[in-house]
């Protein structure tokens, strides 16, 4: 069963690994779901719901969010440039 949604947005935030492959968020405003740990911005909170799996996102009529892929598997990063400044 999924956790708390307020437990699930708090990870959603600080982009907590623990959730991955856990739970997904999915954004109303946007039709995109997400993996918890998601690079792109936090949606409001009252935007945000959560599911346990890619399938029920899908279900729902979501679809996966182009920048963290949470309809693929987890890729290591191991060797990937953290050159990351703005
Ligand atoms: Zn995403």
């Amino acid at each position: 069963m999924l956790p708390d949604a307020d437990v699930l947005y708090a990870a959603l935030v600080a982009r907590d690994p623990g959730f991955e492959g856990r739970a997904y968020a999915c954004v109303r405003t946007t039709g995109i779901f997400c993996r918890l740990t998601c690079p792109a911005r936090v949606a409001k909170r009252e935007n945000v719901s959560f599911r346990a799996s890619v399938q029920e996102c899908r279900a729902a009529g979501f679809r996966p969010c182009k920048r963290c892929f949470p309809d693929q598997a987890l890729r290591p990063r191991a060797g990937s440039s953290s050159s990351g400044a703005s």
